[in-house]
């Protein structure tokens, strides 16, 4: 293999970039002729495309966002946005592309596997969503920010007797609610994985707690649950503390990448390019009880996450 491809695509995570590096480093290392994609798969169709050397990636390694900039592209999703993307690649002489997102850019890097371009995914979402890997590049940096952001806050709902509600982002993983409520010390945690009765697990829990002489109260919801500002009126009302609701939003996307993002990030690109020296395709590099690993993509894509119920009972007892 001679020229690679790497782009990244839908949402943006810290950490991606020292991806972006590392696949940028390995491939120019073992004489490859690189492609920086931007915009995901619509800078593929829109020949939106540069020459990446070693130095095109310096000083990137401990930025936030991702060089290459990000996109959600519905054309690549049709036949014909395919085709045009194909094309590309054989214009450019592209044998081969590493893709860093999500869920969905796998679906798209598996299409392209399917139709002759060899792809590997690199897991790349603060959500930590992805069923395959045990970890995906940015979800560290965003449970130190969550973390952060909640500590200023607290400080002044400990301050004024208040309760505060936060909603954190995560699609429809509760893993960021859960992990940054233990961390922050949230009396409740309410995640989409685990049945949650609000009268039982928040006001009761409060009420209870608020017997125990606490006066400040801090409850963590998952943003696909919603009705943040709902509860905090709730609470209001039934437990007789101010109340406010927080929406954390895309202020836990930013920021500089954790040592753990920049580590993981820099060994999974390096594998993927690994990968394509080695003429595969289709894979998933994944990070497996510490170790990196891969799997074909499709199956990845069948398996199915559980939430961490020994962390959840740990949380609940010791949140009073
Ligand atoms: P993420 O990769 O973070 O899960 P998206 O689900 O938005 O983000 O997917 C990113 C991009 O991947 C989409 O805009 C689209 O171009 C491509 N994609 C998503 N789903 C599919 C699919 N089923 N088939 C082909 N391409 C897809």
């Amino acid at each position: 293999m001679k020229t690679i491809g790497v782009l990244t695509s839908g949402g943006d995570a810290p950490g991606m970039n020292a991806a972006i590096r590392a696949v940028v480093r390995t491939a120019c290392e073992n004489g490859m002729k690189v492609y920086g994609i931007n915009r995901g798969y619509a800078g593929l169709i829109e020949e939106d495309i540069r020459e990446l050397n070693i130095r095109s990636v310096s000083d990137i390694i401990h930025r936030g966002g991702t060089m290459l900039y990000s996109a959600r592209c519905l054309e690549f999703k049709e036949e014909a946005g395919m085709k045009k993307a194909i094309e590309t690649c054989h214009k450019f002489g592209i044998e081969g592309i590493v893709v860093i997102g999500g869920d969905g850019s796998f679906r798209g890097a598996r299409d392209l596997s399917l139709r002759g371009v060899p792809c590997i995914a690199i897991p790349g979402t603060i959500d930590n969503d992805i069923v395959s890997t045990d970890y995906t590049i940015g979800y560290d940096t965003c449970l130190n920010t969550i973390m952060q952001m909640v500590d200023r806050v607290r400080d002044t709902v400990e301050s004024h007797s208040r309760c505060i509600v936060v909603e954190v982002m995560g699609n429809r993983c509760g893993d960021l609610t859960l992990n940054a409520g233990i961390a922050v010390g949230a009396t409740a945690i309410v995640i989409p994985e685990i049945s949650c009765d609000i009268e039982k697990h928040v006001i009761e829990r409060i009420k209870r707690t608020q017997k125990t002489d606490k006066k400040h109260f801090i409850v963590m919801v998952a943003e696909g649950i919603g009705g943040v500002e709902a509860l905090a009126r709730k609470i209001e009302q039934e437990c007789g503390v101010e109340s406010r609701a927080i929406v954390l939003g895309h202020v836990q996307r930013g920021g500089s990448p954790t040592v753990k993002d920049r580590v993981v990030a820099s060994q999974m690109g390096y594998y993927a390019v690994q990968k394509l020296i080695s003429g595969e395709s289709n894979r998933v590099i994944v990070l497996k009880n510490d170790s990196i690993t891969d799997y074909d993509i499709y199956e990845a894509l069948c398996m199915k996450k559980s939430v961490d119920d020994q962390l959840y009972k740990v949380a609940h007892e010791i949140s009073i």
